[in-house]
């Protein structure tokens, strides 16, 4: 697939409209989704354009960069099944208790020197003890003293709003906790935790006046129905980012034998998500490289933000090789941080 999306206004005859409606505040309805994410290679330059054109008006041309610090890695006694630090995953992977404050430090100084302005603490487990949040609050509070500007995130499970409200007096200003997909599919991948859980954990953010980031993943065996449903359910949760990650099967895991989802079928997700979440913070996230490959830079018109230097337990793009193939493109960088370290 060698794509060439055209500049200017969008021009296609069906997704045009939708881009000037969704600018407007309108949604697409079910079958207008449906259409988006059923859009033939020969409208993807189209509905590509059109997602940049809604994309355009909150982010213009910038790219927000993000870096991931797997702070407590594995041990989880949760059966996501797409999770290799599950209770039920096999996966060679590294496990360790929660990183010290100096650890978490470190990696907030070097997010800081590879210029991404949001830094997000991710912990494996249910939720977060009280001692956790006594920790992150700690670790934050230092954090925020040598880098006032940076965005601090955290992902930590499943959470009420007294422990949200703690974060966010620390000075945290993100709670990423996944939707994943559908309720209808959610049962599929878990059964320790529900869908329903999760959603009171963003609206308890939401409570305590956090910022919220919550997406989902791709690739687990949905249909289109799902995905749509997905889509409707943030723009209904108001989120402030949306990260769209793009299943990595890994071996050990009961997905591990999932095929890589279609570059054609990430793309126009990541359309669907933009027309449905006009000013949303999309990020095209993990799997992103193994599902796009040489087309990632396409994520970029619907999607306005990615992570570099890997996920929590797969590799990804390292930070130098994304800012080049951002600014090759004729994207631009989100102003970096003033870094001090
Ligand atoms: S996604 Fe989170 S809660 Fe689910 S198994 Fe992995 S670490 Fe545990």
């Amino acid at each position: 697939m060698s794509i060439e999306v055209p500049s200017g206004p969008p021009t296609h005859p069906t997704f045009g409209p939708l881009a000037q409606r969704a600018l407007a505040g309108e949604a697409p309805d079910r079958d207008e989704a449906r259409a988006i994410l059923a859009a033939s290679d020969e409208d993807l330059p189209g509905l590509l354009q059109a997602a940049y054109a809604v994309r355009r008006r909150r982010w213009g041309a910038s790219v927000k960069i993000c870096v991931l610090q797997n702070a407590r890695s594995g041990l989880c006694p949760e059966d996501c099944n797409y999770c290799s630090q599950s209770s039920i995953s096999k996966a060679d992977i590294d496990t360790y208790q929660m990183m010290s404050r100096s650890e978490l430090i470190a990696g907030a100084k070097r997010a800081a020197a590879e210029g991404a302005r949001r830094y997000c603490m991710v912990t494996s487990g249910r939720g977060p003890a009280d001692r956790d949040i006594d920790h992150l609050c700690q670790t934050t509070q230092e954090i925020k003293s040598e880098f006032p500007d940076m965005e601090i995130c955290v992902s930590l499970g499943i959470m009420d709003e007294a422990k949200a409200q703690r974060l966010a007096d620390a000075g945290v200003g993100w709670v990423n906790h996944n939707l994943n997909t559908s309720e209808r599919f959610h049962p599929e991948i878990c059964t320790t935790h529900t869908y329903a859980d999760r959603v009171s954990t963003i609206l308890a953010a939401k409570k305590a006046g956090l910022n919220t980031c919550c997406g989902g993943i791709m690739g687990m065996g949905e249909q289109d129905e799902d995905i749509i449903e997905l889509g409707f359910a943030l723009r209904e949760l108001q989120v402030d980012s949306l990260p769209l990650n793009f299943l990595h099967p890994i071996e050990g895991t009961p997905l591990g034998d999932r095929e890589t989802t279609a570059r054609g079928r990430a793309l126009r997700a990541l359309c669907l998500m933009r027309f449905l979440n006009p000013d949303a913070d999309i990020r095209a996230a993990g799997g992103r490289e193994r599902t796009l490959g040489e087309e990632q830079t396409l994520a970029l018109y619907p999607a306005n933000s990615i992570f570099v230097n890997g996920y929590l337990t797969t590799p990804g793009q390292a930070n130098a090789e994304a800012r080049e193939m951002v600014e090759r493109l004729g994207f631009t960088l989100e102003d970096p941080m003033s870094v001090s370290a």
